[in-house]
């Protein structure tokens, strides 16, 4: 007899591929199951969730310091060809504020992100 496989709303941590929840009758213990067959207990889909929020933290941050290059670049650029407008220059000038702003928040964000030490459950 198979066990009872219940779609949920939440992605495998490696492949993004949907879950199916699968609870053991004689046990009740729970499982995790993706699409192609990564299989997690709750604590460690729990872990694979933290470390993905970790990863998007600082993929985010990567996105950020790409873009005050990229503005920096336009900047400079402009100055040179000496195409800069005075609106065009505040912008920029505001949208750096801005990424440099956002970008310490989320710094803090992955400083105050602690996942709590868990024992394994049997205890
Ligand atoms: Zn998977």
């Amino acid at each position: 007899m198979s066990k009872p496989s219940i779609p949920i709303k939440i992605t495998c941590p490696e492949c993004q591929g949907c879950i199916n929840l699968e609870v053991e009758e004689h046990s009740n213990l729970c499982m995790y199951r993706c699409q192609v067959g990564h299989t997690y207990s709750l604590q460690e889909i729990i872990k694979g969730k933290e470390v993905q929020v970790e990863n998007h933290f600082w993929t985010i941050i990567g996105l950020l310091e790409h873009l005050e290059t990229l503005y920096e670049q336009l900047l400079q650029e402009r100055l040179e060809a000496q195409t800069l407008s005075a609106s065009d220059r505040q912008n920029i000038h505001d949208r750096l504020a801005c990424v440099a702003r956002h970008k310490q928040i989320v710094l803090t964000l992955t400083e105050e992100n602690t996942p709590p030490p868990l024992n394994d459950g049997d205890e």
